[in-house]
């Protein structure tokens, strides 16, 4: 089969693989339908995931069918419509037990599916603990509308959970990337008053106010982001900051647009350490809350998803098929065409 394979050294490659097979009685194979490339994937390749292991299936984010599974596999029988969770896990460690299964202490927990394991960018992948990582989707919900239910959507609804919003609340995000718009579109599920963008790419900026994810679009480059944020909430501040680019300063324009008493939390994933001055933001009293998804809420998100409360399917900008990939790459890479994400068949 084919599958875009990570060699190490900030090089990919289209190669042939052999198939996958089992392991275990609690493992599953899934025929991979509906494929994307995610940011993480470029930290990945860029060497700024040091546990990502070369010669790996690269590939996180994908919805597929059931092709075979392990005797011990409750949850999905063969010809399931999947959808395939980021992360992998027991299900019964002390961290899986509490919800954290981003730190399931199993050797193939967390997020170890092309990373540390062989992923979704080919067209068959072994999914290990299929009961925790595979969820069916609903009859009336299609492959498209499906596939960032394991990731994006996931990190989107998880940092809007931990952002404890209240009704009425004015919400700035970030980055106006795939996350950031996943994001946004969770946060709108705790009816805040306001979600403010913020991004210095225009054209995300206008996704997000033609599909109703954001109220208010700031441009950091043309305007001061924490004074426009002052201006829409009486000079306090944003009640709660979800911090999705990992640009330069986007870590100190998180905290200084928050109010007193804020939280922030910190979704991106940064290729170089960010500083904390303590000492100037001494009295704001803030909460951060930092991290990886604990991606276990899955089910939820296709519920939503077929209700019609939750749709992704805007970011979908682009599609193609596997073997051509490597130009889906670049062009994703380079931000080229208005790209947010591509929809790749195998
Ligand atoms: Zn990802
Ligand atoms: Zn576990």
């Amino acid at each position: 089969m084919k599958a875009v394979v990570y060699k190490g050294n900030g090089e990919i490659a289209l190669e042939e693989r052999p198939l996958p097979k089992m392991r275990k009685q609690t493992d599953a194979i899934v025929e991979v339908t509906l494929t994307t490339i995610c940011s993480s994937d470029l930290h990945i390749r860029h060497g700024a995931v040091p546990r990502a292991v070369p010669g790996v299936i690269l590939g996180h984010e994908f919805v597929g069918r059931v092709v075979e599974t392990g005797s011990a596999v409750r949850n999905v029988k063969v010809n399931d419509r999947v959808a395939v969770n980021v992360e992998t896990f027991c299900g019964e460690c002390f961290f899986c037990r509490r919800g954290f299964v981003n730190n399931c202490s199993d050797a193939e927990g967390g997020w170890a599916l092309g990373c540390r394991i062989d992923g979704g960018q080919a067209e068959y992948v072994r999914i290990p603990y299929a009961d925790q990582g595979l969820s069916r989707i609903p009859d009336n919900v299609t492959d498209e509308q499906a596939l960032f239910t394991g990731d994006l959507l996931s990190t989107g609804y998880w940092a809007a959970k931990m952002e404890e919003i209240e009704v009425g609340d004015t919400v700035a995000v970030i980055g106006a990337g795939p996350t950031g718009l996943c994001a946004m579109m969770t946060a709108r599920l705790y009816r805040p008053g306001c979600i403010a963008a913020i991004d210095t790419d225009r054209s995300r900026l206008e996704v997000a106010l033609k599909n109703g994810l954001a109220d208010v679009a700031i441009d950091p480059e043309n305007e001061d982001a924490e004074q426009r944020i002052a201006g829409l909430t009486g000079g306090r501040g944003a009640d709660r900051v979800i911090e999705a680019a990992g640009g330069a300063n986007t870590f100190e324009m998180a905290w200084k647009i928050a109010r007193p008493n804020a939280v922030v939390g910190i979704v991106a994933m940064y290729e170089e350490d960010q500083v904390l001055p303590l000492p100037q933001m001494y009295g704001k009293n803030l909460t951060f809350r930092t991290g990886g998804v604990d991606a276990c809420d899955c089910a939820e998100i296709l519920r939503l998803i077929s209700e019609g409360r939750l749709d992704a399917r805007c970011l979908i900008t682009h599609r193609g098929e596997l073997s051509d990939i490597m130009e889906a790459y670049r062009v994703f890479e380079n931000r080229e065409d208005g790209v947010i994400k591509w929809a790749i068949r195998p």
